[in-house]
């Protein structure tokens, strides 16, 4: 088990900060997201802490040790990448057995490690197949089981559901999840996607461009997003944000925080729209209502309503956002 902090961290890649000035806190024990769009830094910020990349200055302290001049090998942190990282003329045990072997345990205690990894991630009868001759989820259970066998203090996961399709990934974010709690370990995972990190992380770490925007459970940046980009990047779809047409405020709410009906209900924001788009989904409707030069998304469970037909857009005072010149919720 292990926490992790970042201490004035920067870093720079030819005289470009691409993280700057960065303090934060990673729980011991707990699932922490990373999350942002691509290029935000999260990848750079995992390697800081695995040592493979090191910050160009300020520290990285795991359990409260400055670990700068310690190799990446002895920090007691294991990387899952998004490509696996598995030898394909392996087969499966190989895979799992390599970093044992390289480190000398014995063979006794090398089979009785693969054989109960095997079975924590569901792969014992898989153990004498080639990687090829697996699906993806399997595959990204070997690279998984190879970061396990080192029996890390921290796992760190970058992006590793992103080869799989949509609904493995949504079998193996719960995996993930209950191994989490199975092992108690320390898991920093990084994803670029907010339905990912929404569901997985006790922790959100949501940064853009190289700053941490806002670091929260789920709910409360869901309910209390600290700022514009953390109200957009949080929920699908996105939080409308519109002008109020006084000074630089701006307000929004949520496609789901929108009631639509065809008379008035006496809602603090009313507005009568027209119904430009409607995307029926199954379970719900998402509507883009037109008022003015403005166009909302909405979010209805029933499914009333049709193109060009008008209605009244309302939203309930507690619901309604706003924020401020500098992008700061207020
Ligand atoms: P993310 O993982 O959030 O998509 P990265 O951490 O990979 O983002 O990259 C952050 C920024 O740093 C990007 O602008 C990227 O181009 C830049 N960067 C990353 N690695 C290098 C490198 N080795 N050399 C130069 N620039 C890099
Ligand atoms: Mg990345």
């Amino acid at each position: 088990m292990a926490s992790i902090e970042f201490v004035k961290v920067t870093k720079s890649f030819d005289k470009h900060d691409v993280i700057k000035d960065l303090d934060l806190k990673i729980e011991d024990g707990k699932f922490t997201v990373l999350v942002g769009p691509s290029g935000c830094g999260k990848t750079t910020l995992l390697r800081m802490i695995a040592g493979i990349d090191p910050q160009t200055s300020g520290s990285v302290l795991i359990n409260g040790k400055d670990v700068t001049k310690i190799a990446p090998g002895q920090r007691g942190v294991a990387m899952v990448f998004q490509n696996y990282a598995i030898y394909p003329t392996m087969s499966v045990r190989e895979n799992i057995e390599f970093g044992l072997k390289n480190n000398k345990v014995p063979k006794e205690e090398r089979t009785r490690l693969v054989e109960s990894i095997s079975a924590t991630v569901g792969l014992s009868e898989y153990l004498d197949r080639k990687p090829s001759t697996l699906s993806g989820g399997q595959r990204q259970r070997v690279a998984l089981a190879r970061a396990m066998v080192k029996q890390p203090s921290v796992f760190l996961m970058d992006e590793p559901l992103s080869n799989l399709d949509a609904k493995l990934r949504v079998q193996m974010r719960i995996e993930l999840i209950e191994l989490h709690k199975k092992l108690g370990t320390t898991f920093v995972y990084v994803t670029h996607d907010q339905v990912e990190a929404m569901s997985m992380a006790d922790t959100i770490v949501l940064m853009n461009k190289g700053l941490i925007q806002q670091e929260a459970p789920p709910d409360i940046m869901y309910r209390k997003p600290s700022n514009r980009f953390a109200a957009e990047f949080i929920g699908v779809p996105p939080m409308n944000i519109d002008d109020l047409g006084v000074e630089d405020i701006r307000f929004g709410f949520r496609p789901e925080s929108a009631v639509l009906s065809k008379e008035p209900g006496g809602q603090h924001f009313s507005i009568r729209g027209v119904i430009a788009t409607r995307e029926m989904l199954g379970s719900e409707t998402v509507y883009q209502v037109k008022y003015k030069n403005s166009s909302y998304m909405i979010k209805c469970i029933e499914d009333h309503f049709t193109v060009d037909q008008e209605v009244y857009l309302e939203v309930a005072a507690n619901k309604i956002f706003f924020f401020g010149a500098d992008g700061n919720r207020i």
